[in-house]
C-alpha cells in the first residue's frame, strides 16, 4: 500500500468516526497523528465537527431494520386475504427502507467529508442526510398507497357495474 500517509490518515479518520476501523489501522492512525501536526490539527477539527453531529441519525437504523422486518412478516401473514401485487409492493417498500438503512453509514461518511471540505453548516448536513434516506422510503409508501387506491377504485367500479346491470 503506497498511499500518501496524510491522505491515508484522513481516510482512516473519517472511517473511524463513522463506522470504526481495525485495530492495526487505529494504531497506525494514532501514531501518525502524534507525529504529524497537520493531520492532528485536521483530526481535531473533524472530530469537533462530527461530535456536533453525533446527536443525529446514525443510531436510528438498527431499530428501523427490526421494525421493517416485522412489518414484512405481518404483511406476509395477511397475504392470504390481500392481493399478491399488494404484497409485492410491500416487499419493494421494505427493500427500499433496507437499502436506505444499509447505505446510511456510507452516505453519512460522504456528507461528513463534504461538510469538512466545503465548510457546509451543520444544519444543512443534517437535513441533507435525513432527506437522503427518508425520501425514497416515502416515495415507496406513496406507491403502495396509490396501488391500494387504484385497486379499491376498481373494486368499487365493478360493484357499481354489477348493481347497475339490469336483471
Ligand atoms: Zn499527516
Amino acid at each position: 500500500m503506497n498511499e500518501n500517509p496524510h491522505l491515508r490518515a484522513q481516510r482512516l479518520l473519517a472511517e473511524s468516526l463513522v463506522e470504526g476501523i481495525a485495530a492495526p489501522d487505529q494504531a497506525w492512525l494514532g501514531q501518525h497523528l502524534r507525529e504529524c501536526p497537520d493531520c492532528a490539527h485536521e483530526a481535531a477539527a473533524t472530530q469537533e465537527q462530527l461530535q456536533a453531529l453525533r446527536g443525529v441519525p446514525v443510531a436510528v437504523p438498527r431499530d428501523l431494520v427490526a421494525r421493517t422486518q416485522m412489518r414484512v412478516r405481518l404483511r406476509a401473514q395477511e397475504a392470504n386475504e390481500s392481493s399478491r401485487s399488494g404484497l409485492l409492493l410491500w416487499i419493494i417498500t421494505a427493500a427500499s427502507w433496507l437499502l436506505g438503512v444499509l447505505s446510511a453509514p456510507l452516505v453519512w461518511r460522504g456528507f461528513a467529508w463534504f461538510g469538512g471540505q466545503f465548510g457546509v453548516p451543520r444544519l444543512a448536513l443534517e437535513m441533507g442526510f435525513v432527506l437522503w434516506w427518508t425520501v425514497p422510503a416515502l416515495l415507496a409508501v406513496a406507491a403502495v398507497l396509490y396501488q391500494r387506491a387504484v385497486t379499491q377504485g376498481l373494486v368499487a367500479e365493478n360493484l357499481q357495474r354489477k348493481t347497475k346491470t339490469p336483471r
